[in-house]
Order: structure tokens, then sequence, then C-alpha cells
């Protein structure tokens, strides 16, 4: 429950009433993330932690604390940003910016990959390089399942003519010249 007027909110579905400025509370969604604590002077008084008022005499110190919950701060994330094929992390959470996919067997192939993968990081990006022994249709897949929101796709066309491509999680797919790649790549993260 969350009161529009102040920054009151509580679990408690059965206050209806806002305990800080008198409004209605008003149902809605929400993910716990942390806690806050209101200590008062529990800790203040047994350690002696005292402030002199205006007036010169002691009062114990006020205290409170709050700890967010690193583990459910991921969950929330994911519970936000995820389709039918797994987790969908946004840039400023996801460990790679793009993943390299692969989708052609043989040594050039590879080698070109692994260029390909140089190129962006040295430009300061980011990237996962999928070159193990994986099918085509799994190396996509995981890279999904891993959350990566971008792939750069090595295949025929990138062999052939230096064409390559770049497939968004939504599943658009956009063709480039590799000399452009670290302008397309980058202009296409979230
Ligand atoms: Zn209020």
């Amino acid at each position: 429950m969350k009161c529009d007027s102040c920054e009151y909110g509580t679990k408690d579905l059965s206050v209806e009433v806002c305990n800080g400025c008198g409004a209605s509370l008003r149902q809605v969604d929400g993910i716990e993330i942390g806690h806050c604590f209101d200590l008062g002077t529990r800790y203040s008084e047994s350690m002696g932690l005292e402030f002199a008022r205006e007036d010169g005499g002691l009062d114990h110190v006020l205290m409170a604390s709050y700890g967010i919950g690193v583990s459910r701060v991921i969950a929330a994330v994911i519970e936000q940003n995820h389709d039918d094929r797994g987790i969908d992390w946004n840039s400023e959470v996801s460990a790679f910016d793009v993943s390299i996919v692969l989708a052609h067997h043989g040594h050039e192939a590879r080698n070109e990959a692994r260029r390909v993968h140089n190129e962006l990081e040295e430009s300061g990006l980011d990237v996962l390089l999928y070159d193990g022994q994986r099918s085509v249709g799994e190396r996509f897949a995981e890279s999904d399942l891993l959350g990566i929101g971008l792939k750069v796709v090595v295949g025929n066309n990138y062999l052939e003519d230096g064409e390559l491509e770049l497939e968004t999680r939504g599943g658009e797919k956009v063709a480039f010249s590799s000399r452009d790649m670290i302008e397309e790549v980058r202009g296409a993260i979230r």
C-alpha cells in the first residue's frame, strides 16, 4: 500500500490510511529489494552515543539503517526484464554488450570471429565470443539464455563480402559492412 501525498508505504494490505499524513493509501505492485530498520535509541543507549542539545542537556542519538539485498536487486531486474528465451539484461547490468555468434564451421570463420571480437573489445566493449563445440543453433540459443541483448553473426556473408549481421534480442536483423562495425554495434546498444 502506498501514499500518493507523501513517501509512506507499507506491506500491510489492511492499512488503508497513511501513517504519515492521513491520506488514503493505494494498492500498488512492488518488489522488495531491501529493508529499513527503525532502531531508535536501542544501540545509542547501549553504546553511550549522545549529542548536546541547544539547552546544554544530552540526548541519545536516534538511529536507523537500511539494507539493499544485492541478490534481490538482481532478481528484481530479471523479473522486470525477461522474455520466453530467458533473461534480457539491460546494458547497465549485463556482463556483455554483445556476443559474437559464429554461424559457420571452419578455421577461417573462427579466426575471423576472433578478429571481430578483438576489434570490438579494443573499442571498449565487453564481448562474448562463442567458438566452443556447439551447433550454430545452440550458440544462438545460449547467447539469449545468458541474457545478452545483441548478437553479431559471423557467417557466409562475412567470408564472401565482409558483411556482418547484427541481431537484436527481439529478432530484428541488420546487415552492415565490417568497416562500420563499431559504429553499428555501439548504436544498437540499449
Ligand atoms: Zn501520506
